[in-house]
């Protein structure tokens, strides 16, 4: 089952009622069936009550299909990515925060920093928290606290990540973590494909059976330090091939049966705001 965020380009009567100067459409959660998405009553991880109305998929707005109180990430999980950066394979998950103020959906620019020369994209597996939950006994299933996969984007400024020597400003710029476009519910980890493609040419390949520690690990790690609420993100690791993103380019992160996140890459220069 495929869930998502997303908003409606024209306004209910009651939006047009409520906001007389200015219209914000309605966030709303959603199962994609074919081409229509079905708008759920209440949250992803509830009952999923369907409420009668849909919407072509085409002609919504795709948003991170959600809204999590942290984005909790594990550096150097691929063994040919830690190399390729010089570092050594880690004893333990090497765990840090991206905000949540760094998220994007599909199709949204990201952002290159004044304050980098060096921009990195990351194409990474993300499974997002179905409940709240911490300090996981042994023997119970991680999976039944996981709602579902999807893909990220874990962009990079590498000369700060390297000149702080920790990650915060380096992995936390706005628009940092595009997600999406997706929550698969139903993933076998033990098979899944990641790529990352730049202008269409393949950059990173790799599979879920090369991660040195497994999601079950990584989360059971995580909660021993923090309680984890629905929404939450847990981003796995990128494979080999990572490298830089030029403004003008097209950066598209896949993960087999889940889908393709893309987005666009603009300047400093090009974001009104910044
Ligand atoms: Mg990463």
């Amino acid at each position: 089952m495929k869930l998502c965020r997303f908003q409606t380009t024209s306004f209910s009567a009651e939006e047009v009622h409520r906001s007389a100067h200015q219209i914000h459409p309605e966030i709303r959660n959603g199962i994609i069936e074919g081409n229509e998405v079905g708008e759920i009553r209440g949250e992803l991880w509830g009952d999923r009550e369907l409420t009668g109305r849909s919407w072509p998929l085409n002609s919504v707005k795709l948003l991170p299909p959600c809204a999590p109180s942290k984005i909790v990430c594990v550096g150097r999980n691929y063994p040919e990515h830690a190399k390729e950066l010089g570092n050594d394979v880690p004893r333990e998950p090497l765990i840090f925060f991206k905000p949540p103020s760094s998220l994007i959906g599909p199709d949204e620019p990201i952002v290159l920093p004044r304050l980098s020369e060096r921009v990195d994209y990351e194409g990474e597996l993300a499974a997002i928290v179905g409940r709240r939950f911490r300090h996981l006994p042994a023997d119970e299933n991680v999976s039944a606290y996981i709602l579902g996969y999807t893909c990220l984007n874990d962009v990079t400024a590498r000369d700060l990540q390297r000149r702080d020597g920790q990650f915060t400003r380096g992995k936390g710029f706005d628009t940092f973590c595009p997600l999406g476009p997706v929550i698969e519910t139903s993933l076998d980890l033990a098979a899944v494909d990641l790529e990352t493609f730049i202008n269409g040419t393949r950059k990173q390949f790799g599979h879920t059976s090369e991660m040195i520690f497994s999601l079950d690990v990584i989360i059971r790690f995580i909660t021993q330090v923090m309680t984890l609420e629905p929404g939450d993100v847990i981003a796995t690791g990128t494979p080999s091939g990572v490298g830089s993103l030029a403004a003008g380019d097209v950066v598209e992160v896949s993960v087999s049966g889940v889908g393709t996140l893309r987005n666009f890459v603009i300047g400093p220069d090009d974001d009104r705001e910044n």
